[in-house]
């Protein structure tokens, strides 16, 4: 510190070495920190809780990346933010290791996970606290510790006990090389996400959670929870509503009819014997108005009634085609654009027009997807067009519509179909659904494309499932004092090609007495879904060190639900959407007095590099020790959120940093030319009115975590401030303190060096005279296609870009962009922008 000096450069120029040493002013306010419990939130009594948090990483083997660090420093941001407002701001941070990837990568090195993991997040650790996040390490958690999983385990047994996990045989994707099940979005054009490999499909025994009971308020929560729209999006479109109806087509057998013909098909038969003859294909529509026009059946290869229909001459055909769909994994099945089937010689009747119909098998249909069987009207739907052009079955057009069939739109009238001929489709939907329910042959009904969380991994690396099977009382779970049931050490973890848990190899751990009747049962030998695990680590952190209870009452009571979460996209859907599934059921158990877990919550942007996303695969991934080392956390902290908007992410190069490092620079030798007592006279007007513009600016942008304009609006005002000669501390204190979220070791050190003892994370936020601030405003007429819907207040000199961003986040300006792309924009300096869409 004896090395600065005072000399003062040119007004305006750049600023010679200032004496600003980050690496040794880091290393010591980050001990200090430590040894103060600067970072640790008063959990017991602290006021105004704001619970700020951040995703947990997956601990890989390269370390954090930048893509990590930008997301976990734009929560730090907030996080100092809020506690500078007055919060007691608890930011905890802890690790996601177990999961598949752990393991490929332990395979992979031949080095056992059990081994690996805690090298990992040594090394997470040491990054992290390098960087200089705000993380109160006492709440540090890993789902692989048994301390931690002990509580998934009992939250599988809770689920368990309310008949919420159940265990079902149900076809799965299979990589073979992998040698575990897929969801469906891990399949990538039939081949594993992971490893490439071709994907199978399996029936496996597995664990399910109910998630689907919960899918109508999943949704409706989603109308109240301040989330962005995207987002939002997903979820309802995973969820994926619909209603419609239940139709039932009886099937005849052909002989049979021919043989009531004589008998009594002209009416002779009694409704009895009819029914006796007869198999009904339930199918669910969200078209019931088009059933006039259904002109055969299609039921998936698997479906139960398949071997019933099947004629004997159309056996052989329908047989061998089962077997090949067999061998398909199940997303190809559904994006398959070749259209192939096979007829199965049975007809069932249209129920609206009385007709027989033709019943077919094709893979496209899957079991898992409604009732395994639909009702083709080819006239009206793509799929079953191309089905009937290929198979040359009839094609009745049964909506009235423009243009070449098929027409798929809702806005038509009904034709060919009865007393219903002239009808609006929707109002003809719910007409014949009555009219068919009158007769006992369709149920008004919703479905939803969610299905139950297939939460069994026939893998090592995991939390075991806390089951335990009796041949005389079947599963039984493990009682709750005897959790957790911990993963055994288990030199050869290779999954097997049989589909069985490495762990059922284990013996000793594998044989165990049942708890219910002391017989030797067997232990499940599935691991639990990582998802499982990352679902509920929200509500363990402000409770980590009691081992009695999953979570402390009054602690969740005072710090949940999360006040802000800040995470990646790409978890829009499970992660997001398991938790708040898994949170309703604890509360509906009476284990939480809340149903949401984050009742707002933001997505980060992706930093990218060269134009791609940063993947090992790419080799453009970029580790950012080096960075740290040469310019320090604080440069560096303020690089990363200087790239781009926060929720858009930017492109990462290295030139950029060199100019956030000569406004850091600026900024000391300003600190330390105010170093003297206050000057009597007051700051000069124009920097007076600068300042109260910054601080609105700082404010606003960073509680939108527009971090980007918020730097470049302090940027400005230093500026201004050297230009003037104004560098007193009324200038600089309050700037010091805007500046403490973004680079907070250099901000604790010039609050230091103006003479404060207390650290700058005990500061007030600086506040701003708005008529001082609004001095230097314009009003901006915004206009939509050359309409005007809103006006916009600024400050004058606002870029073009600035106020389109401004502008889209007008609640009339984006009713009428209404989600489209902006074509065109027209500004004029300072008094109108009209978006062109
Ligand atoms: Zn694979
Ligand atoms: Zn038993």
């Amino acid at each position: 510190m004896t090395e600065v000096t005072h000399r003062t450069p040119p007004s305006g120029a750049a600023p010679e070495p200032s004496g600003y040493d980050p690496a040794a002013i880091e290393r010591k306010w980050q001990a200090r920190w430590e040894e103060r419990g600067t970072n640790n939130a008063d959990l017991a009594g602290g006021v105004r809780p704001f619970y700020a948090l951040m995703m947990f990483p997956y601990p890989s083997a390269e370390g954090l990346h930048v893509g990590n660090l930008f997301a976990f420093t734009g929560n730090d941001i907030y996080g100092r933010f809020q506690r500078l407002q007055g919060h007691t701001v608890f930011e905890p941070l802890g690790f996601d290791a177990f999961g598949i990837h752990s393991e490929n990568y332990a395979l992979k090195v031949g080095v056992h996970p059990a081994q690996l993991i805690p090298r990992n997040v040594d090394n997470f650790r040491r990054q992290l606290k390098r960087a200089g996040l705000m993380i109160d390490w006492r709440h540090e958690l890993s789902t692989t510790d048994p301390r931690y999983y002990k509580w998934t385990q009992w939250v599988f047994l809770e689920l368990f006990k309310r008949g919420l996990a159940y265990r079902k045989r149900a076809a799965v994707n299979w990589c073979p090389n992998d040698k575990t099940v897929l969801a469906n979005e891990q399949v990538i054009a039939g081949a594993c996400e992971r490893c490439g490999a071709m994907v199978e499909q399996r029936f496996l025994e597995q664990w399910f959670f109910r998630i689907t009971d919960y899918a109508e308020r999943l949704l409706a929560n989603l109308d109240w929870i301040d989330w962005s729209e995207s987002t939002k999006t997903a979820q309802r479109n995973w969820i994926g509503r619909s209603d419609g109806a239940e139709i039932i087509f009886r099937v005849q057998d052909l002989l049979e009819m021919a043989g009531a013909a004589t008998v009594g098909w002209n009416g002779m038969a009694t409704t009895a014997e009819m029914s006796a003859l007869a198999t009904d294909i339930r199918v669910f529509t969200t078209r019931p108005d088009t059933v006039f026009g259904a002109t055969y059946l299609v039921l998936a290869p698997e479906h139960p009634l398949v071997d019933a229909l099947t004629s004997d001459d159309q056996r052989d055909e329908v047989n061998a085609y089962r077997a090949a769909a067999a061998k398909q994994d199940i997303v190809t099945r559904k994006v398959n654009k070749e259209k192939t089937g096979v007829f199965t010689g049975a007809y069932a009747v249209n129920p609206a027009t009385g007709q027989p119909i033709p019943v077919w098998i094709a893979d496209y249909v899957l079991m898992e997807y409604g009732t395994g069987a639909i009702m083709a009207v080819p006239a009206h739907d793509r799929r079953d067009f191309e089905f009937a052009t290929a198979f040359k079955l009839p094609i009745r057009p049964v909506v009235r519509a423009e243009g070449p069939l098929p027409t798929v739109s809702e806005d038509g009238a009904l034709m060919n179909s009865g007393e219903f001929d002239g009808l609006p489709c929707r109002d003809a939907g719910r007409r014949i659904v009555a009219w068919l329910l009158s007769k006992g042959l369709a149920t008004p009904q919703v479905q939803y494309r969610l299905h139950d969380w297939c939460i069994s991994r026939q893998r090592y690396w995991g939390p075991p499932i806390p089951i335990i099977y009796c041949d005389g009382c079947g599963p039984v779970p493990v009682p709750e004092q005897d959790l957790p049931v911990e993963l055994p050490f288990i030199e050869d973890f290779r999954p097997d090609a049989a589909g069985v848990s490495p762990l059922a190899r284990h013996k000793e751990w594998y044989f165990a007495p049942c708890p219910q009747c002391g017989a030797q049962g067997r232990r499940e030998t599935d691991v639990s879904d990582t998802f499982l695990d990352s679902a509920w680590y929200f509500l363990r952190y402000p409770s980590t060190e009691f081992d009695d209870r999953p979570w402390d009452p009054p602690r969740t009571k005072t710090w949940l639900p999360v006040t802000t979460y800040i995470g990646g996209n790409e978890h829009a859907v499970l992660h997001l959407l398991y938790s708040r599934f898994i949170t309703m059921a604890l509360q509906e158990l009476g284990h939480v007095p809340f149903e949401e877990p984050f009742p707002k919550f933001r997505a980060h942007g992706l930093i990218i590099k060269d134009g791609a996303k940063m993947s090992k695969s790419r080799g453009n991934v970029v580790i950012p020790d080096a960075y740290l080392q040469k310019w320090g956390a604080d440069t560096f902290r303020m690089y990363l959120m200087f790239l781009g908007p926060f929720q858009e992410g930017g492109d990462f190069r290295d030139e950029g940093i060199t100019g956030i490092r000569r406004f850091l620079d600026k900024v000391w030798q300003l600190a330390h030319e105010a170093r003297g007592p206050a000057p009597s006279s007051a700051l000069p007007p124009a920097v007076a009115r600068k300042l109260h513009q910054t601080i609105r600016k700082v404010t606003t942008d960073t509680e939108g975590l527009d971090y980007n304009t918020a730097i470049a609006a302090m940027m400005e005002y230093v500026n201004l401030v050297r230009e003037q000669g104004a560098g007193t501390r009324d200038a600089v204190e309050p700037l010091l303190v805007m500046l403490a979220p973004y680079a907070p070791h250099f901000a604790e050190e010039l609050w230091a060096a103006l003479g404060h003892e207390q650290s700058v994370v005990s500061a007030s936020w600086p506040s701003y005279d708005e008529r001082l601030a609004a001095a230097g405003d314009v009003e901006i007429v915004l206009q939509v296609n050359g309409k005007v819907r809103g006006r916009l207040t600024i400050s004058r000199g606002a870029t073009e870009a600035q106020v389109v961003e401004q502008a889209l986040k007008d609640e009339s300006v984006r009713k009428f962009v209404d989600g489209q792309p902006v074509r065109k924009t027209i500004y004029v300096q300072d008094r109108l922008l009209n978006l062109v869409v």
